[in-house]
């Protein structure tokens, strides 16, 4: 509670998107890659870390077109945590 909660939405595929910080990326990536890649997690964790990172910068759609920012208090009572990830920082 108390952590302030930014949403986007895809102009193109009106897919709506949670804005996450790029320590919640790490987090992710480190945790997906440890799952895939178990010894060899270092290597890959740095071989990927760009290109993962870049993914979440833009939808899943794969718009480049700028996000529109969604006002959270018309959506209460809707948000969960199955909202994708974006990180606009
Ligand atoms: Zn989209």
């Amino acid at each position: 509670m108390g952590e302030s909660i930014k949403l986007w939405r895809c102009q193109t595929c009106n897919r709506l998107l949670r804005e996450r910080p790029v320590s919640y990326a790490m987090e992710r990536h480190a945790e997906m890659v440890k799952a895939e890649a178990g010894a060899a997690a270092d290597f890959v964790r740095e071989a990927t870390w760009a290109a993962y990172l870049a993914s979440l910068r833009r939808c899943r759609c794969g718009s480049r077109k700028r996000f529109r920012e969604v006002k959270a208090g018309a959506l209460r009572g809707q948000l969960d945590l199955g909202i994708e990830a974006v990180v606009l920082q």
